[in-house]
């Protein structure tokens, strides 16, 4: 929470995946994509995930 490009940051869940914004848990509606400025590993070179709401917009990526 309180990055400067306004995404937030959210504790991975065990349950389903869900907005944390307006809660929707549809994953029709719950994109999924690769998050460039997020590098998880330099070699191989691995991205994290980040996720977007269909619903509200709301972007997010889990810890
Ligand atoms: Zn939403």
């Amino acid at each position: 929470m309180g990055e400067p490009n306004g995404m937030l940051t959210i504790e991975k869940t065990d349950g389903r995946r869900k907005c944390p914004s307006c809660s929707e848990e549809n994953h029709y509606m719950i994109h999924e994509s690769t998050d460039k400025s997020n590098i998880i590993n330099d070699y191989p070179r691995v991205y994290g995930k980040k996720y977007r709401c269909g619903r509200c917009g709301v972007e997010w990526r889990e810890k």
